[in-house]
């Protein structure tokens, strides 16, 4: 078990400090700012659509390596997919952290994703991880912002 949480540990570091899709994009379809007031972080999230289809996905902001890692982890798993299938993953994603710690996690189902069940030993650290996710349904919905309070 230490092993694996090794490995989570150094896939968020890994992403925090070279995060995926950090960038804005120039016209995005939608956007939303996330704000978790507990731990600081603030997060923009930009959407491009082409239909259905999430072309694009990329995020901006200041926050805690969770905040950061997880943004970034989300973009490459949102991207190129349709909007019912990024609503299963926003969903499935929310449900494994609301899950109890020693419930165990398909890791081939949830791939780097399930380097960030470790947050479910730190309930205060579950909303640094569930912000960007927020921040995107929020931007889908047409809603600008999004907080975690
Ligand atoms: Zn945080």
């Amino acid at each position: 078990m230490n092993e694996l949480f090794d490995l989570y540990q150094e896939i968020i570091l890994d992403h925090n400090r070279r995060p995926r899709n950090y960038r804005a994009i120039a016209e995005p379809t939608c956007s939303a700012d996330g704000y978790n007031p507990i731990c600081g972080d603030e997060i923009r999230i930009f959407l491009k659509l082409d239909g259905e289809k999430i072309e694009d996905v990329s995020f901006q902001g200041q926050g805690c390596a969770i905040s950061k890692a997880s943004a970034s982890l989300m973009t490459v798993k949102l991207k190129g997919k349709t909007l019912i299938e990024a609503e299963k993953e926003l969903k499935r994603f929310q449900g494994m952290l609301a899950e109890g710690e020693d419930k165990e996690v398909d890791i081939l189902d949830f791939g780097d994703l399930a380097s960030l069940s470790g947050v479910r030993r730190f309930p205060a650290r579950i909303k640094c991880a569930t912000l960007a996710w927020h921040a995107v349904e929020a931007a889908l919905q047409g809603k600008g912002q999004a907080s975690t309070e």
